[in-house]
């Protein structure tokens, strides 16, 4: 198929230094693609990204600030590429990912201010797959913010569709089953930290949250729902919603940390408070809480909600169940996995930001300790942390729900 040598295109206007998206090409109808390998190049001041295609692909190009990023969405395509590819010139690192069931999304982290100052495809030929090219050349955070704005208009371009959780009515379950959500941390473009044994975070808390909602299926007691089961992006405030769609009694996030000490070792379980418990805990929030930085999320249009959620955190009740399961659950844990000494938290979590929803974030140990890294990617690690859950949640309903009621 012969096309078009240069798709689109973007110009710089002269003196303004604003990126003016020209000669939009009809979006939909794409041909399954397939990502087969990125490159960088310096050519001058400028650095050129490419990245090989199985088909001749038009990626929607936007630039975010703070930091400075250029995020590149693609129709659902599949990675066949290395991932030994470094980062060049004036980019820092990039990352990949699946970011919605519609969109891939490549975000390339940036030195300094640059700005896309050229970007096309190449057809196939001489034997070589369609690429598609981005030219990046420094500019001033002032023309970088110009790039923002303009580029804007290809946020949306594959993402309009944020994965939804199925509706669900409003009304309690009639069978009487209390409705847990499970959260496996991380997930697609956002792979979560990496430790010692060469398996991503996000690999680790879905085998973990698999694991819990295995062992709660068992009880026949519980309705178990998972905010994601496979390898996906959700945003932070996304994950909690999808607890409140489904009604959700209890919240459980599953994270697995990561420090430099490679001796740390244990378990640890954190409510939501807006000041940290100490320093590690509040490094442990800055962490948790970049996921949306890391997969590209556009985050100048913060939502008023978060404020109004931090009001309603006046609902002392819901942080007060929090607060006491998280003490069951550490209790539980306690003997059966390791824990850290002081297990019980609090750090300013958004994920943990339900105003309805009791809600706690489980850090299962660090996967920067080798023994902790291997308990946790285990059947049987797996197993006795699911086994600790059901318990602690079993005591929850049986002791300080029903109390309470
Ligand atoms: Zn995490």
């Amino acid at each position: 198929m012969i096309q078009k040598s240069i798709i689109f295109k973007f110009l710089t206007r002269v003196g303004l230094g604003v990126l003016l998206f020209t000669a939009v090409s009809s979006v939909g109808g794409h041909a399954a693609s397939d990502v087969l390998g990125v490159r960088f190049g310096q050519i001058d001041g400028t650095t050129r990204f490419v990245i090989d295609l199985s088909e001749d692909t038009r990626p929607a190009v936007f630039q975010l600030a703070d930091p400075y990023r250029i995020v590149i969405d693609l129709p659902a395509v599949d990675w066949r590429g290395t991932d030994s590819v470094q980062p060049f010139g004036l980019v820092n690192g990039f990352r990949h990912g699946r970011f919605t069931g519609d969109t891939y999304r490549i975000v390339l982290d940036l030195k300094g201010p640059a700005i896309v100052s050229n970007a096309f495809s190449l057809p196939a030929g001489n034997g070589r797959s369609p690429r598609y090219v981005i030219d990046i050349k420094p500019s001033s955070r002032a023309d970088f913010l110009a790039a923002v704005a303009s580029s804007k208009s290809q946020r949306s371009r594959y993402t309009a569709k944020v994965e939804k959780a199925p509706a669900v009515s409003n009304s309690r379950r009639k069978d009487g089953k209390h409705i847990i959500v499970l959260d496996p941390g991380h997930g697609g473009i956002d792979p979560g930290n990496l430790g010692t044994i060469g398996v991503h975070e996000k690999v680790i808390t879905l085998k973990i949250a698999r694991a819990i909602r295995d062992e709660l299926n068992k009880t026949g007691r519980y309705e178990v729902h998972l905010t994601r089961d496979r390898d996906i992006f959700h945003k932070v405030r996304e994950r909690f919603r999808i607890a409140r769609r489904h009604n959700a009694d209890l919240f459980i996030s599953i994270h697995a940390d990561s420090i430099k000490n490679p001796r740390i070792r244990g378990g640890s379980v954190y409510n939501l408070s807006e000041t940290a418990s100490d320093k590690e805990a509040e490094r442990l929030a800055a962490r948790e809480n970049k996921s949306d930085v890391i997969a590209g999320v556009n985050l100048d249009v913060v939502e008023d909600e978060v404020s109004g959620i931090l009001i309603d955190l006046a609902q002392r009740e819901t942080m007060n169940y929090s607060a006491q399961f998280a003490e069951l659950l550490v209790r539980e844990m306690g003997g059966k996995i390791p824990m850290l000494e002081r297990a019980h938290r609090y750090a300013n979590l958004g994920v943990l930001k339900a105003p309805d929803v009791p809600s706690v974030l489980l850090e299962a140990g660090y996967l920067t300790n080798r023994s902790n890294a291997r308990f946790l990617n285990s059947k049987k690690g797996q197993l006795l942390i699911a086994q600790s859950a059901r318990r602690a949640i079993d005591r929850y309903f049986t002791t300080i729900v029903a109390q309470g009621r």
